[in-house]
C-alpha cells in the first residue's frame, strides 16, 4: 500500500502563530490566560489547552475581568476588542495577517461609502470579525439565494472569507458582477487555503481513498472533506487515528492523507504511522517482520549505540590513538542505557499522555517495551562503571562524573514544597540543557575516554592521558571534542524541531521553542561552517591526522539533512531518524576508508 502525504498538511501560518503566542503567554505569566473563543476547531487541542489552564472565554459569556486575552486567527471585531479592554483584560492579538489585511480593505471601503459583500459563512468567526469592521456596511453571502436577496446597493466592494472555496468564490462573484459590473474585487482567499484544496484534489484523484484528519467543526477541514469526496475517491474524515475504519482499506492500493489547518502535526504523524503499520501488516510476513526489526533496532537506540561505537573508532583514528573496543563498549553502553532509561529528559514517553503530543510512534514503543527497556538501561549503566574499570581508573573516574552528571541534572534543586514557584525545577529543563548536556557528555567519552584506554592499555594504575600534552595535542583534543559536541547538539536540536509543536503544548523550553526556529536553523547552519573551517584548518597544521579531510563529509552531510528538514523533503519519521543518526556511522567509515588507502 502507498500512502501519499499531503505538503500542506496541518497548522496554517496564522494557526501556527495564533498558538504561538498563546503558549509563549502562558508560558510567561502567572495570571490565567484565555482565548477569544476556541483557539482552533480541534476538540483534542481544546482538551490539551484546558489541561494546560488556558479557558476559552465564550463571546457575550458574563466575565470574571482578570488575565489575559487572546484574539485568535480568526480575529475579532473592534467593538469586542473595546469591550475586553474595557473589562480590564490585558489583550494580545494574534489575528492572522491576512486576516489583518483584509479588516484594513473593509475600513478604508467603508470610509469611503462603499457596501462590503463577505462571500464567506454567515456565523464563522472570521467573518463575523469583518462585518464588525464593515460597521453596518456589510453583507455575508454564501448561497446564490442569499445574494438574489441582496438590497440595491450603490458601490460594492467583494472579498471572500479566507478558507472559501474557489470555486463557490467564482461562483457567486460571477453573480455579484452581472448585478454590480462595476464593484470592486479583492481575491482574499488565503493562499494556504488554497494550496491546501489544491492539493487534496490533486491527491485525491490519484488515489484509492483519501483520509482527511482534522475537527468535524473546522470548516476548512470538512471542506478538505467534501472536495475529496466529489472526486469520487472514497473519502474518511476522522479527528484523530482511532475512528478510522481501517478494514474498509483492505484491497486498497493507494492511500492519501490530508489535514486541515488546525490539525496538529502529531497527530498526522500519528495515522500517516498507523496507515504504515496496516499496511506492513497487510503485505508478506518476511516484509514485515523485516520492517518490525527495523523499528525496534531504531527505536530501542540499538542504532545509536551502534553509531556511538563508529564514531569512537573515528575519533580515535582522528587523533592518531589506537582503537580500543573495550572504550567503544562504554561508550556505547552508556548512550544506550542512558536513553532507554530516559529518552526524553523528563520522561514523557515514559509517564504518561505527554509524549504522545511529541512523538506518538515512540510514545507507543514505549507503551509496549517500556519495562524491558528501563531494565537493559541500569544493567547497561552499571555495565559501563564496570567496563570503564578494567580500562583504568581514569576511564573509571571519567564515565563515573558522565553518570553522576546524568544523574545531578535530572534532580529538581527545589524541595517538594517549592517546586511550584520555581520555573525551571532541574537543569536539564533549562532551554537547550538536554542538547548540551548530551553533547557535553558524548564528547568527553568519545574524546577523552578512547585516549585514556590508549595510554593505559593493560590496568588501572597507568599515568594519565594530559602526561607531557603539547599545545598541538591541545588543540587535536579541542576541535575533536567541539566536532562530537556539535555534531550530537544539532541532532538533539533537529529532533527537538520535529517535536516542537508537542513540547510547546507541554511546556518544555527546548532552543527552538525559546529561539524559534528560523534563528536555530541559523544558528545550527553557522556552527557546522566554523566547525568545518576548524577542521580544515587543525588537519592542515598537523594538530589532527590526515582523517580530519575526511570529516568533513559528515559536516556536509549535517549541512544536507538541515537543508532536507527546511525543505520539508522528507517527512519526520522512522527514516529521517535513520538519516540524522547516520552520520555517526559514516565517521567509522570513512576512518576505515582511510586506514584502507594509507
Ligand atoms: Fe491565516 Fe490563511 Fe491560516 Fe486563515 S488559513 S489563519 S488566513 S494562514
Amino acid at each position: 500500500m502507498k500512502i501519499i502525504q499531503a505538503k500542506a498538511a496541518g497548522f496554517c501560518m496564522g494557526v501556527r502563530r495564533a498558538m504561538d503566542t498563546v503558549l509563549e503567554e502562558a508560558r510567561r505569566r502567572r495570571k490565567p490566560v484565555m482565548t477569544y473563543g476556541p483557539l482552533i476547531h480541534n476538540p483534542q487541542v481544546i482538551e490539551v489547552l484546558d489541561g494546560k489552564g488556558i479557558r476559552v472565554l465564550g463571546r457575550g459569556r458574563s466575565r470574571e475581568p482578570e488575565g489575559t486575552v487572546v484574539i485568535r486567527a480568526h480575529g475579532a471585531t473592534p467593538a469586542e476588542k473595546e469591550e475586553l479592554i474595557r473589562c480590564g483584560y490585558e489583550v494580545v492579538d494574534a489575528t492572522c495577517p491576512h486576516v489583518i489585511h483584509i479588516q484594513r480593505l473593509l475600513t478604508r471601503h467603508v470610509e469611503q461609502g462603499d457596501s462590503v459583500l463577505i462571500i464567506g459563512d454567515p456565523g464563522h468567526a472570521e467573518v463575523e470579525g469583518l462585518l464588525g469592521f464593515a460597521r453596518g456596511r456589510g453583507f455575508a453571502v454564501n448561497t446564490e439565494a442569499e445574494v438574489a436577496a441582496l438590497p440595491e446597493l450603490e458601490r460594492v466592494c467583494v472579498v471572500s472569507q479566507t478558507t472559501q472555496s474557489q470555486e463557490r468564490f467564482d461562483r457567486l462573484l460571477g453573480l455579484i458582477q452581472k448585478r454590480w459590473p462595476e464593484c470592486v474585487v479583492y481575491r482574499t482567499i488565503c493562499d494556504s487555503t488554497n494550496r491546501r484544496q489544491e492539493e487534496t484534489v490533486e491527491i485525491a484523484r490519484a488515489v484509492d481513498a483519501m483520509i482527511v484528519v482534522g475537527g468535524k467543526n473546522s470548516a476548512n477541514t470538512v471542506r478538505l472533506a467534501q472536495l475529496a469526496a466529489e472526486t469520487g475517491t472514497l473519502t474518511f474524515h476522522v479527528e484523530n487515528s482511532s475512528q478510522l475504519d481501517f478494514p474498509r482499506l483492505r484491497g486498497v492500493k493507494t492511500i492519501g492523507l490530508t489535514a486541515g489547518a488546525s490539525t496538529p502535526n502529531w497527530m498526522i504523524v500519528d495515522l500517516a504511522e498507523r496507515l504504515e503499520e496496516f499496511s506492513r501488516r497487510e503485505s508478506s510476513a518476511p516484509k514485515w517482520v523485516l520492517f518490525d526489526l527495523v523499528e525496534f533496532f531504531l527505536n530501542s537506540h540499538l542504532y545509536i549505540a551502534f553509531g556511538v561505537v563508529c564514531a569512537v573508532y573515528g575519533c580515535s583514528s582522528l587523533l592518531g590513538l589506537p582503537f580500543r573496543p573495550l572504550a567503544a563498549a562504554v561508550a556505547a553502553l552508556y548512550v544506550f542505557g542512558l536513553s532507554s532509561l530516559d529518552v526524553r529528559p523528563d520522561g514523557e514517553y515514559r509517564t504518561g499522555a505527554k509524549g504522545y503530543f511529541i512523538d506518538p510512534p515512540r510514545w507507543r514503543f514505549y507503551q509496549q517495551w517500556g519495562p524491558a527497556l528501563t531494565l537493559l538501561g541500569g544493567t547497561s549503566l552499571i555495565a559501563a562503571l564496570i567496563l570503564s574499570a578494567f580500562i583504568s581508573l581514569p576511564a573509571l573516574c571519567l564515565t563515573f562524573l558522565v553518570e553522576s552528571l546524568a544523574a545531578l541534572l535530572r534532580l529538581s534543586p527545589a524541595p517538594g514544597r517549592f517546586i511550584p514557584y520555581v520555573r525551571h525545577r532541574r537543569l536539564i529543563d533549562l532551554p537547550g540543557g538536554k542538547d548540551v548536556f548530551t553533547g557535553t557528555a558524548w564528547a568527553v567519552l568519545l574524546t577523552l575516554l578512547p585516549s585514556v584506554a590508549a595510554a593505559s592499555p593493560f590496568g588501572p594504575f597507568s599515568p594519565p592521558v594530559w602526561t607531557g600534552l603539547s599545545i598541538q595535542r591541545f588543540v587535536a583534543y579541542a576541535v575533536t571534542f567541539l566536532f562530537v559536541f556539535s555534531l550530537v547538539f544539532i541532532r538533539s536540536v533537529v529532533t527537538d524541531f520535529r517535536d516542537i509543536q508537542g513540547d510547546q503544548i507541554i511546556g518544555r523550553e527546548t532552543i527552538p521553542v525559546v529561539l524559534g526556529k528560523d534563528y536555530t536553523k541559523t544558528l545550527l547552519a553557522v556552527l557546522t561552517g566554523v566547525l568545518l573551517l576548524a577542521m580544515i584548518i587543525v588537519t592542515a597544521g598537523d594538530a589532527l591526522t590526515p582523517l580530519g579531510y575526511f570529516m568533513i563529509f559528515p559536516l556536509l552531510y549535517t549541512w544536507g539533512y538541515l537543508y532536507i528538514y527546511h525543505r520539508r523533503l522528507m517527512k519526520p519519521g522512522m527514516a529521517f531518524e535513520a538519516l540524522i543518526g547516520g552520520k555517526f556511522i559514516l565517521i567509522g567509515i570513512l576512518a576505515l576508508l582511510q586506514r584502507a588507502c594509507a
